[in-house]
């Protein structure tokens, strides 16, 4: 069972990311974060994404608020980075605490600005299939991921467990989208008899947020799995006291699998490389050049038939 490398895949996009940064100059594409309080694991992530965006050569800034900001506050800021030319790219870090509709600040972004994907001009977009529509960063890792492992997906199986806007939903959509033209069941909390369905995944995406959720039992064997689940488990033996796990109990799991991704080191890395993607394309549009959509696969690329 060979294990999907999603930290050289990350490292494969974002060589690509840098040199179309490159190509671009004198234009230095910019993406503004904006973080309202001090969740530690939203720290964290803006702290790698503007990381990963200087590693790209990618300009990025960060608008931090106090976690008691209002509304008000927050709609003008993301306003006045709608209006500013200098600005390609937006980036409002969820969770946002808990005075806030997460739907009406995301919705708020000018839509050639949301690198997130999570407006619903982006999400309708996906869902008409427009090839210039900003897919959310996860699914459309989850996607490269296939892609670059050459996973043929055409008439396939994909069972998605999970429905959320950010992962669950999109990915389905991605995957039932003509090209990549899987046949896709998506799970959830109420689904019953989740096993029997699972067990007919040919590809199995885990996005439910519960460590090692998925067993041996539940999936079929020669299955492509993709964990996309990010859990802290208590452990006393790390320096942190915890262990980031996945969904999929991967000892279990992984000697039946075709391919399957570890947790951390497959789904996390892409979707970072994926924000510098869709922002790089956020900058080209804004410099008049058209945006593509993904690319075909070469039809000898199924290493996983
Ligand atoms: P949500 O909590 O928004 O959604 C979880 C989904 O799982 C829901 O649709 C829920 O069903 C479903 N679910 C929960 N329990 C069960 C169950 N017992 N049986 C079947 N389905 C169930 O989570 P997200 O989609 O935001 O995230 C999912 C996981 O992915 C998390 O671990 C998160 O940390 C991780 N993640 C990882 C990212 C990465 O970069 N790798 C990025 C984003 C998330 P229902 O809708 O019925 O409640």
């Amino acid at each position: 069972m060979p294990n999907i490398d999603g930290n050289a895949i990350a490292q494969q996009v974002l060589a690509e990311v840098k040199a179309g940064v490159e190509a671009l100059a004198p234009l230095i594409p910019h993406v503004v974060f904006v973080r309202v309080g001090d969740d530690p694991a939203s720290v964290s992530y803006v702290n790698k994404k503007q990381k990963t965006a200087a590693a790209a050569g990618i300009r990025s800034s960060l608008r931090l608020f106090p976690e008691e900001t209002s509304r008000e506050t927050l709609l003008a800021c993301i306003d006045g980075l709608n209006a500013d030319p200098d600005v390609h790219g937006i980036l409002v870090q969820a969770p946002l605490p808990p005075q806030f509709d997460e739907r009406e600040v995301f919705n708020r972004i000018t839509p050639a600005k949301d690198v997130d994907g999570f407006t619903s001009a982006s999400i309708g977009g996906i869902v008409q299939e427009n090839p210039a529509a900003t897919a959310a960063c996860t699914p459309a890792g989850i996607i490269e991921l296939l892609r670059r492992s050459g996973v043929a997906t055409s008439g396939r199986h994909a069972v998605v467990v999970g429905r959320s806007l950010i992962v669950g939903k999109p990915a389905a959509l991605l995957l039932l989208a003509k090209g990549l033209d899987a046949t896709v069941t998506v799970a959830h909390s109420r689904t019953r008899d989740l096993g029997a369905i699972t067990r007919q995944a040919e590809i199995l995406i885990a996005a439910i947020g519960r460590p090692g959720f998925i067993t041996a039992d539940m999936v079929r064997e020669g299955a492509v799995v993709i964990d996309v689940g990010i859990n802290r488990v208590p452990d006393a033996s790390r320096k942190a006291g915890y262990r980031i796990t996945g969904d999929v109990d991967y000892a279990g799991v992984a000697p039946k699998a075709a391919l399957i991704t570890p947790v951390p080191g497959g789904v996390g890395p892409m979707t970072v490389a994926m924000l510098m993607r869709n922002t790089l394309a956020a900058a080209r549009a804004a410099a008049g050049m058209r945006a593509t959509g993904p690319q075909p696969l070469p039809a000898n690329h199924h290493a996983v038939p």
